[in-house]
């Protein structure tokens, strides 16, 4: 069977421990399944089981699924207006200032969280700052560059595709890479051609993908953000840029990351 993906293991630990982010943002492309993730994340904060499973078949499950339980609000992606409008999204403020109607919290699902407009965001940003209590945010989009920054900021995001849904094949460094400061060890990758540079950072994101599946729950946003930020220095590396710029971006990434000096160590 293959591992769990590590989306899953970060929501699970956050909703059997009941720490929740105020907001999320789930983003991957059209086949990263992030609505179904929005459903179940949903249904375990409304489900009595607590879990996040797929198929759970009681009441409460089965009216979020068929979209009538009254603690979800999903705002579905509209084809024809140009971008997510401020009365839209004073709605749904409006909805999440009240506590929830049957369950423990309110979920807002929003899609295409990259076509709010200026205004809509910044209303959006408001609460973000001071989320009501019992509701979560659940923003999608399938492009997260195109998300505002300010929104970034305010959001636990969690990537639906890629390495962090699928392990890369492969085995990790034989050295475990975070005994040495990270310029230093990234440092090996310097001089490499573009497939021993690819191979090096596959390693790499093997390693975070052990360490993720092993690391106390605490630290699972800093790993995610790591693995995050290895998988686009691929991308950079697959496309040809400059390997040695692209291997420092990812030092000054991996410092901000575990800028505490014990968060790689486990
Ligand atoms: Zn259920």
């Amino acid at each position: 069977m293959p591992p769990e993906p590590l989306a899953l293991t970060v929501l699970k630990s956050q909703v059997r421990s009941g720490r929740m982010a105020a907001a999320y943002l789930f983003y991957g492309d059209a086949g990263s399944r992030k609505e179904e993730l929005a459903q179940a994340f949903a249904r375990a904060l409304l489900c009595a089981r607590r879990e996040i499973s797929w198929d759970c078949p009681c009441v409460i499950c089965e009216k979020v699924v068929k979209g009538n339980h009254p603690d979800v609000l999903w705002l579905k992606r509209e084809e024809d207006s140009k971008g997510i409008k401020i009365e839209r999204i004073r709605k749904l403020l409006d909805w999440a200032s009240f506590k929830p109607y049957e369950g423990a919290w309110k979920i807002a699902i929003l899609e295409e969280a990259e076509r709010l407009t200026e205004e809509a965001a910044q209303a959006l940003l408001k609460t973000l700052e001071e989320p009501p209590q019992q509701t979560v945010f659940v923003l999608l989009t399938d492009d997260k560059s195109q998300v505002l920054e300010t929104i970034q900021s305010r959001v636990f995001a969690i990537r639906l595709n890629g390495p962090v849904e699928d392990e890369p094949a492969g085995s990790g460094p034989a050295t475990p890479p975070e005994t040495t400061p990270w310029e230093q060890y990234l440092e090996k990758g310097a001089g490499l051609k573009r497939e021993a540079l690819l191979a090096f950072l596959n390693g790499l994101l093997i390693f975070f993908h052990q360490r993720l599946r092993t690391v106390g729950e605490s630290r699972l946003p800093s790993y995610l953000q790591a693995v995050d930020a290895v998988y686009e220095a691929r991308s950079a590396a697959e496309a040809n840029t400059n390997g040695k710029l692209t291997l420092t971006w990812l030092a000054i990434q991996l410092n901000r990351i575990f800028s505490s000096s014990e968060a790689v160590l486990v």
